[in-house]
């Protein structure tokens, strides 16, 4: 008899886990197991600097940028022209 709770997590699992999205069942695994405690918890550590770099973020000042430009009253025409 296989007992699903000894099954260590999937990387996917684990990525999912690091985003609070993984099902209560395979929780329980986590928590009972050190292993893929560790592995989580790194994959979260990795997570949260990824969505610390900047260029995650750029479309903010991107976005004001492009509509600023829209703004600014300027022939059509150079668009059209390129
Ligand atoms: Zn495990």
């Amino acid at each position: 008899m296989t007992e699903p709770l000894l099954q260590h997590l999937t990387p996917d699992e684990l990525e999912l886990w690091a985003q609070g999205l993984l099902p209560a069942a395979r929780d329980i695994h986590l928590a009972q197991c050190a292993e893929c405690r560790a592995l989580g918890e790194r994959e979260r550590k990795l997570f949260r600097e990824l969505a610390r770099l900047p260029r995650f973020a750029p479309e903010f000042g991107f976005v004001e940028r492009v509509m600023g430009r829209v703004r600014i009253p300027s022939p059509s025409n150079e668009f059209e022209n390129r």
